[in-house]
């Protein structure tokens, strides 16, 4: 039976319900069977803070996880007595520290201006050659269609690692790869976190701890001794998510399959 005959004798929500499901077919498989994750963070701090549980877990069940930080993160402080090119090697020096303790051994740094990044074909460019050397299952990245989100890096983050995951699997897309030995490569799925329309959920109960491990490793972002307010605030919030599958902590993920970033306009409630 086709979809078409499937949804006829329905009204339309009931029928719009149906495409859902079996548009939604294999998400909740996605960190599953996953063997190479590709986390695509605006700054050092950004994957383990929203996927550091998952990171852990995925890490856990041997799966090879690689970080992509696309900035330098030289802005984040508010002592305006710390040089920037000091931040920025505290900050890759954090994130080597935190990304240990996850257990991501592959660390991959695009130095781009923190505050100044921009949705270039140039870095989308960059992306797509990690993407067909690495060659990942999944791609995770921050959700740029966050509502209210202000953070330019961020923004631009998500759509560049979106449209690298698009394009990786077209040969005449930067193809410079093709005379470097990379062949294209087809991503099995895209994750975004911090997302308003998270469609899975995973259990990180059991890797909270290791989680705010890594976090606190960012002692420039996040001073010991003001730690227990975010601790607080991330417990809470991750706690929120668990109510969804009825566990004590989750994280959410808006995950989508290649078809559905391009004409799609059920995406959304996916
Ligand atoms: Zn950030």
């Amino acid at each position: 039976m086709t979809l078409e005959e499937d949804i006829s004798p329905f009204e339309y929500d009931k029928a719009y319900k149906t495409i859902l499901k079996a548009e939604s077919e294999g998400l909740n498989e996605a960190f599953k069977n996953a063997r190479k994750v590709l986390c695509v963070q605006p700054h050092p701090d950004d994957n383990d803070l929203a996927a550091g549980g998952l990171v852990a877990k995925l890490s856990e069940q041997g799966c090879k996880v690689t970080y992509v930080t696309m900035t330098d993160g030289e802005m984040g402080t508010l002592n305006p007595k710390m040089r920037p090119e000091e931040l920025a090697t505290i900050r890759r020096t954090e994130q080597k520290e935190a990304a240990k303790i996850l257990g991501v051994k592959n660390l991959i740094w695009l130095n781009y201006r923190d505050s100044e990044l921009k949705s270039t074909i140039e870095a989308r460019n960059k992306l797509i050659s990690v993407i067909r050397k690495f060659r990942p299952n999944v791609i995770l990245t921050v959700d740029p269609w966050l509502t209210y989100e202000a953070h330019p890096d961020h923004i631009a983050t998500g759509f560049l690692a979106a449209e690298a995951a698009f394009f990786a699997t077209l040969p005449h897309a930067n193809s410079d790869d093709m005379k470097n030995g990379l062949e294209p490569h087809t991503v099995g799925f895209i994750a975004f976190y911090w997302t308003r329309k998270p469609n899975i959920y995973v259990d990180i109960t059991d890797h909270m701890k290791i989680k705010l491990k890594a976090v606190a490793s960012h002692k420039s972002q996040f001073p010991p001794e003001s730690f227990k307010k975010l601790e607080d605030t991330l417990k809470a919030y991750f706690r929120l998510m668990g109510k969804k599958i009825g566990v004590k902590y989750a994280e959410a993920f808006k995950v989508l399959s290649l078809r559905h970033l391009h004409c799609c306009t059920y995406a959304e409630d996916l």
